[in-house]
């Protein structure tokens, strides 16, 4: 029976190319190597499982290949075999914490004045070297003090504060960085791949999370998940091993947010029984892929996700758009800080923290806010100039044109997902508007020559996306509105009439967010910019429902053009 070597040592890197994500750290080594500049000390810190041990027994081997030193060890001579095998006597590895004490640290500086028996160097590689006792630091700096010409010394931490300012002050410091999610899912599916193992999409994803920026628990999760589910894992096996990394959860939770569903963003929360802190930063990593998507582009090499995932983060970035994305960003990193103030009230405040998200006015980019106060302005100078904002979700807008001027079709990228069934776009929004007094109606009156309506062919494509974001909404549309209910009222404004509405049926389509999943829908089906309401027979216009609304005067333009780009509901006036 061949013997089965863990995935962690069958593919630890041999060679420094071989080590990835710490260029900086295998370009010092490799250029000391080069020019001949060599310590007599060094320490490598950083978090675990980023390849402290193993660059220190690279180096090792560089040190003392018969052919060197040399920065690329031809790992065929006696030497080079040894440090493979770990058989090598003149490189002796230390566990710190398993020997703390100043006997151990005494004998090896009495060893380590006798020349080595077969190497160039004598190399001590010391791991987690701040768990020793003082005495034995202090037994340590005579030695770094005088080190004998062949000996070098290899430290490894993970906390290099604890270690003696005077041990420092002689070693040279390489500090390691935890390896990405990119660089870790890159390295997953390689070694997957070179073991022949199919697993389902995600999986290497969710073992890169769980793994937080280290190698080596990537891969021992991996070694445990194979052994439990064979040669094809999926989630589920995953789920099982308890080895997820939370970011399915933190995919839906974000589409709650995206989609102001707060009942099931609450519902989602409470079923999340892991650690608060992690949720979070499973939340910034998916929020900053998405960044890094929208503004670099789906092609970007700086992502390393592909198929599915890619394509869902790239869909995300496009539908929020980068400025929302960052200020989402910095709300969940003012949240990560004030769990960390108040630490017995994490879940409460990372709840606060979604359900404000949630509600697209309090976290509206400025820039965003600003485009609003212009068109503003545009409208206060020119009343008569046609209308240029959906005042909608729409994330990215260009910047809006002078005012007087016809306002062309927004360009928009085309969607870039597979799901977005092929249809013509509505006509381009240039047909003249109507003059300000009818603006100002709540519901205008229909034309007296009704049309057939282009919205038509999107009916179909626009309920089936929109059940896929909300189930409920989409029945509701499709019971008590269909096909024939819904018209262009104006230039850009898609008015939906809905009759006989249930009492939880009126709730659900007055709720102005989910009118603004409708429109971002529609408005990506059709190619262009609109803003859509939901008016229910009864009721009237949502916008200006409730007898306040119904006491402000009618024909003022401009007060209802503040409503429509700000939201809100007109108390007094
Ligand atoms: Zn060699």
């Amino acid at each position: 029976m061949s013997s089965y070597l863990v995935l962690a040592r069958k593919y630890r890197p041999r060679t420094f190319p071989e080590v990835i994500g710490q260029d900086v750290v295998t370009g010092v080594l490799e250029g000391a190597l080069r020019e001949g500049r060599l310590g007599h000390a060094y320490l490598f810190c950083g978090p675990r499982g980023t390849g402290k041990t193993t660059l220190a027994r690279i180096f090792a081997k560089c040190l003392n290949c018969e052919k060197g030193p040399t920065a690329s060890p031809c790992g065929t001579c006696e030497r080079c075999l040894g440090a493979e095998a770990s058989s090598e006597v003149d490189v002796i590895e230390l566990d710190a914490a398993s020997h703390t004490g100043i006997d151990t640290i005494r004998e090896l500086r009495d060893e380590a004045i006798y020349a080595p028996m077969r190497a160039r160097t004598k190399v001590y590689i010391i791991d987690e070297v701040h768990m020793l006792s003082k005495g034995a630091f202090n037994a340590l700096l005579k030695i770094l003090e005088e080190p004998p010409a062949h000996v070098c010394f290899l430290f490894a931490t993970t906390e290099p504060h604890k270690v003696l300012d005077t041990i420092l002050s002689r070693c040279q410091i390489l500090r390691l960085s935890p390896l990405s999610l990119e660089c870790i899912v890159a390295r997953l599916d390689e070694v997957f791949a070179s073991e022949g193992v199919s697993a389902e999409a995600g999986v290497t994803t969710e073992l890169a999370y769980a793994a937080r920026g280290g190698m080596r628990d990537a891969l021992s999760q991996a070694d445990k998940l194979l052994a439990l589910a064979g040669d094809e894992p999926t989630l589920a096996d995953l789920r099982r091993l308890g080895g997820e990394g939370g970011a399915r959860e933190a995919q839906e939770l974000l589409d709650h947010v995206e989609n102001a569903d707060r009942a099931a963003l609450l519902r989602g929360l409470a079923a999340f029984h892991g650690d608060e802190n992690e949720l979070v930063d499973r939340l910034l990593e998916v929020l900053r892929i998405a960044t890094v998507l929208a503004h670099c582009g789906a092609e970007t090499p700086l992502v390393s996700l592909a198929g599915e995932e890619r394509q869902s983060a790239l869909a995300r970035g496009e539908r929020l758009g980068p400025e929302r994305l960052e200020l989402w960003m910095s709300e969940l990193v003012r949240a990560r800080e004030r769990m960390r103030v108040l630490p017995s009230q994490e879940r409460t405040l990372l709840e606060l923290c979604l359900l404000d998200l949630s509600r697209s006015e309090t976290t509206m980019p400025l820039s965003e806010l600003v485009e609003r106060l212009r068109a503003l302005e545009s409208f206060a100078a020119h009343p008569d100039g046609p209308r240029s904002d959906d005042g909608g979700f729409a994330p990215a807008r260009p910047a809006p044109t002078p005012p007087g001027t016809p306002t062309p079709a927004r360009p928009r990228p085309k969607p870039r997902t597979a799901e977005a069934p092929a249809v013509s776009p509505l006509p381009p929004a240039g047909a003249p508007a109507p003059p300000a007094e009818d603006r100002a109606e709540i519901l205008p009156q229909p034309p007296p020559t009704p049309a057939p309506s282009p919205l038509a062919s999107l009916w179909e494509p626009f309920l089936s996306e929109l059940s896929r974001k909300h189930g409920a909404l989409a029945n509701v549309l499709r019971s008590r509105g269909g096909a024939a209910s819904w018209r262009e009222v104006e230039s850009g404004v898609v008015h939906m009439e809905l009759e006989d509405l249930q009492p939880d049926e009126d709730k659900l389509t007055g709720d102005r967010s989910n009118q603004r999943t409708c429109a971002r829908v529609l408005s990506r089906l059709a190619g262009r910019a609109l803003d859509f309401r939901l008016v229910s027979e009864a009721a009237g216009s949502r916008k200006t429902s409730g007898k306040a609304a119904a006491a402000a005067p009618k024909k003022d333009a401009f007060t209802h053009r503040v409503s429509d780009l700000f939201g809100g509901t007109i108390e007094d006036l």
